[in-house]
């Protein structure tokens, strides 16, 4: 496999295959260069584009995927939710988190997928942590919680998620307690005191923003709450690449990794739909980090957890 990357687009042609992705705005998505790469790494006829799309032009964009022989998309803020509603399919995962951030075009119909539980599951597992059954705290109740929750719980784990608004943690907790009988799900508020108790968890999850660029000095966890020893801590942002609970947990001899190979793993997801192959996810992560700069400190991509 060729695992060099480069930025320069393949050539374009009257039979080339094509697909994109959707945002308002757009301008910071590492996915065309992700995807790209993808395709010029195995040698496919595939370009990936970035489309501007106002939202409300939404459904008039939708239409045009059919007319245009796009083969798919992929959405980000603001379409996920706004695109359900527009899909002649959905899947399990899409309908349950209620966002789609994949479309797949099966003749003339849309397919709307979720790519991001799956993406987290496997960026998850190449770390070495099996998800089955574990006990797990998520941090932050919006919308990327929503996938990582259902994620967890399809998986039987046992999951505490703890946002600045509680309720809308125990909101989330009641949706999803149906997903899958073996997990239990609980909501509660993000302070100091239920973080304390956070002890027994393998695996703590920040789907907050908070430490995000341009405010690296900002974390979820106080100061006065040590981190707890032997946990895998999964930070979602990847702008920068070591946030300041990374470091909070490095510095307690915990485990941590960045949202990166999430994103990246929710991309293959996707190029698998639509191409058929098996993704060059190595291949696909470096075109990234040539985006992102190694230690991601750029501030016009990754803003907004947007592919
Ligand atoms: P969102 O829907 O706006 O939700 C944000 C959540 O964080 C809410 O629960 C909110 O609490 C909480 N929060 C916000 N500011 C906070 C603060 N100052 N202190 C404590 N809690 C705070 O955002 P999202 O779409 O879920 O995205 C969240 C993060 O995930 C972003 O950093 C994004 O880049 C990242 N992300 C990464 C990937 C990936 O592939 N790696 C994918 C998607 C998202 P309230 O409910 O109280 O407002």
């Amino acid at each position: 496999m060729n695992e060099t990357t480069t930025l320069s687009g393949p050539p374009i042609y009257g039979h080339t295959q094509v697909v994109g992705v959707i945002g308002w705005p757009i301008e910071h998505s590492v996915s065309p260069p992700m995807h790209n790469a993808a395709f010029q790494a195995l040698g496919l006829d595939w370009c990936y584009v970035p489309f501007a799309v106002r939202p409300e032009e939404l459904k008039e964009a939708i239409a045009g995927i059919t007319a245009l022989g796009l083969r798919g998309i992929n959405a980000t803020v603001p379409h996920k939710q706004a695109l359900l509603p527009l899909m002649d399919e959905l899947t399990t995962a899409a309908r349950t988190i209620g966002a789609v951030n994949t479309v797949l075009v099966q003749g003339k119909r849309l397919i709307g997928h979720n790519t991001d539980a799956q993406g987290f599951l496997r960026a998850l597992r190449e770390t070495g942590f099996d998800p089955e059954g574990c006990k797990a705290i998520v941090l932050g109740a919006g919308g990327a919680a929503r996938a990582i929750v259902y994620a967890l719980a399809s998986v039987g784990s046992q999951v505490t998620i703890l946002n600045r608004t509680p309720e809308r943690a125990k909101q989330l907790a009641a949706e999803f307690s149906q997903v899958n009988p073996k997990a239990s799900l609980q909501g509660g508020p993000l302070t100091p005191g239920a973080l304390a108790q956070a002890r027994g968890a393998q695996l703590i999850v920040n789907t907050t923003p908070v430490g995000m660029w341009p405010n690296t000095q900002e974390s979820p966890w106080p100061r006065e709450v040590s981190f707890p020893q032997g946990v895998l801590l999964f930070d979602l942002i990847y702008n920068p690449r070591e946030t300041r609970l990374m470091r909070q947990a490095r510095g307690a001899g915990a485990r941590a990794v960045d949202g990166l190979r999430m994103l990246v793993h929710q991309g293959a997801e996707a190029f698998e739909l639509w191409t058929g192959q098996s993704p060059p996810v190595e291949v696909m992560y470096q075109a990234c980090l040539a985006v992102l700069g190694g230690n991601g400190k750029n501030g016009k991509n990754g803003g907004n957890g947007g592919r």
